[in-house]
């Protein structure tokens, strides 16, 4: 049975920023396929899932996933979901905000990938997905930083998978497209840009967090195990226009 495929009994999966947003939203997607699910944020989310509190600017992940590891005995899927955005013009971008971006959005996201890929690949299997964005392949406005990270992660991405398909391990991503969360209330706010966002996408409405969780439970299940490498948009049609 096909769907039998995409059932995550048994599987232990640890979502960074699983607390609001998109990444609450694949929490509970993950809880709902049958994951036993745990969240890293600063806050405490209001959710039922395991809370694994740290600040991932300064993060020791092999520790994170170890105290993963000694609660749950195991870790199939790791979503690295947690991200910040500093809007400026690059020449006003600060040196401050260019490293708190890429300290979140990059560097974290690394030190994560290897910590939880070591346990995975012993384990021979597991799930690595990676939160990209639009501007992994567009410049955006006024983000350099975000831009340069989130290009990063799709980098990034593609170089684990080359590494570790073979022991058992997938590393993809998915692109989310402009979604209603507090990342973009800036961008809603402003009456002009949200009707320019709106207007280009194919699909005629922002999307909502909810909208990315079926992808996230495809990508860690087994229905995904050839699929490595992989960016997936779940962006309304954004990148096709
Ligand atoms: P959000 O609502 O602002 O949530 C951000 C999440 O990241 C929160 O759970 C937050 O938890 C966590 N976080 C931020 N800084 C952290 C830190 N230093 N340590 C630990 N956790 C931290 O954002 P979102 O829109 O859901 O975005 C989630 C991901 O999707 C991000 O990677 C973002 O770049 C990406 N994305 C979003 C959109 C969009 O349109 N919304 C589009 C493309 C990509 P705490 O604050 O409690 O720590």
């Amino acid at each position: 049975m096909v769907l039998e495929l995409f059932r995550l009994d048994g599987r232990v999966a640890l979502v960074t920023g699983g607390n609001r947003g998109i990444g609450a939203a694949l929490a509970s997607g993950l809880s709902a396929a049958g994951a036993t699910v745990a969240v890293v944020s600063r806050s405490k989310p209001e959710s039922g899932f395991t809370w694994f509190p740290a600040d991932l600017a300064d993060v020791d992940a092999d520790t994170l996933v170890d105290q993963v590891t000694g609660t749950f005995g195991r870790l199939d899927v790791l979503v690295n979901n947690a991200g910040i955005i500093r809007r400026a013009d690059a020449v006003d971008t600060t040196d401050r905000d260019w490293d708190a971006v890429i300290g979140v959005d990059l560097d974290a996201v690394f030190r994560l990938c290897r910590a939880a890929g070591k346990v995975m690949l012993a384990q021979g299997r597991g799930s690595i997905i990676n939160v990209a964005s639009m501007l992994s392949f567009q410049g955006g406005i006024r983000v350099p930083a975000y831009a340069a990270a989130k290009h990063g992660v799709v980098g990034l991405t593609k170089a684990l998978a080359n590494e570790w398909a073979a022991g058992g391990v997938n590393v993809n991503a998915i692109a989310p497209g402009y979604i209603a969360t507090d990342n973009t209330v800036a961008l809603r706010a402003d009456a002009q840009r949200n009707a320019a966002i709106v207007e280009r996408i194919p699909a005629g409405r922002w999307g909502v967090p909810e909208d990315l969780a079926g992808t996230a439970v495809f990508l860690a299940s087994e229905a995904a195990r050839y699929l490595h490498g992989a960016v997936i948009p779940v962006d309304g049609g954004w990148l096709a226009r």
